[in-house]
């Protein structure tokens, strides 16, 4: 996928590094991430703020599969987010991890606790994707938008891979007669 050229800056940039910024007009802007950051930090006064880069990292899941992880620090206003995720090209698909904090956080303290979160869910298993069975009672996943379905069923994302409504469904018919509880999160949350 080809990049984008932000509109402060002019730089190229990969779409996950880019952030749609709405000015009081209703014009639209897309910025790189810093420029977002900076744009933010001069109206919200923190003159103090750091863009800082960081790196890519690779994790191992509890199978011995390697996962890459790319960050972007988005400043809100008076707190921080910090999003870890994994990349399809160039758009984020896969797991996907977020931290908020407060502006006057440490960021590589953030990194530090979004990446031992990160390392807790990878070393849970919750489907086995061979015999296409849930492998112990619980399950926990991300809600997404599932281009085949358009707006009619979600597709869960379970241990960074998507599993369609209908494939849950079935995985759900070998505990027939079971209960279960929905529990649904904010992204920062922990499950
Ligand atoms: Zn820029």
């Amino acid at each position: 996928m080809a990049h984008t050229r932000c509109e402060q800056c002019g730089n190229q940039t990969p779409p996950w590094d880019t952030i749609h910024c709405g000015s009081g007009d209703g014009h639209y802007e897309l910025l790189c991430t810093s420029c977002f950051n900076a744009r933010i930090a001069e109206s919200a006064g923190f003159t103090d703020f750091e863009n800082v880069r960081l790196d890519p990292i690779e994790l191992i899941d509890c199978e011995g599969d390697a996962h890459q992880f790319h960050f972007q620090l988005r400043l809100l206003g008076a707190r921080i987010a910090l999003d870890g995720f994994e990349l399809r090209g160039e758009l984020p698909a896969g797991y996907r991890f977020q931290l908020i904090g407060e502006t006057d956080d440490d960021v590589f303290v953030l990194l530090g606790r979004l990446v031992e979160k990160i390392r807790r869910a990878l070393s849970v298993r919750h489907i086995d994707f061979h015999e296409r069975q849930i492998v112990d009672s619980t399950v926990r996943g991300r809600i997404e938008w599932d281009e085949s379905q358009p707006g009619h069923f979600p597709l869960v994302v379970v241990d960074g891979k998507e599993v369609s409504w209908a494939e849950l469904g079935g995985m759900l018919m070998s505990m027939e007669g079971w209960q279960f509880r929905l529990d649904i999160a904010d992204p920062s949350e922990e499950l």
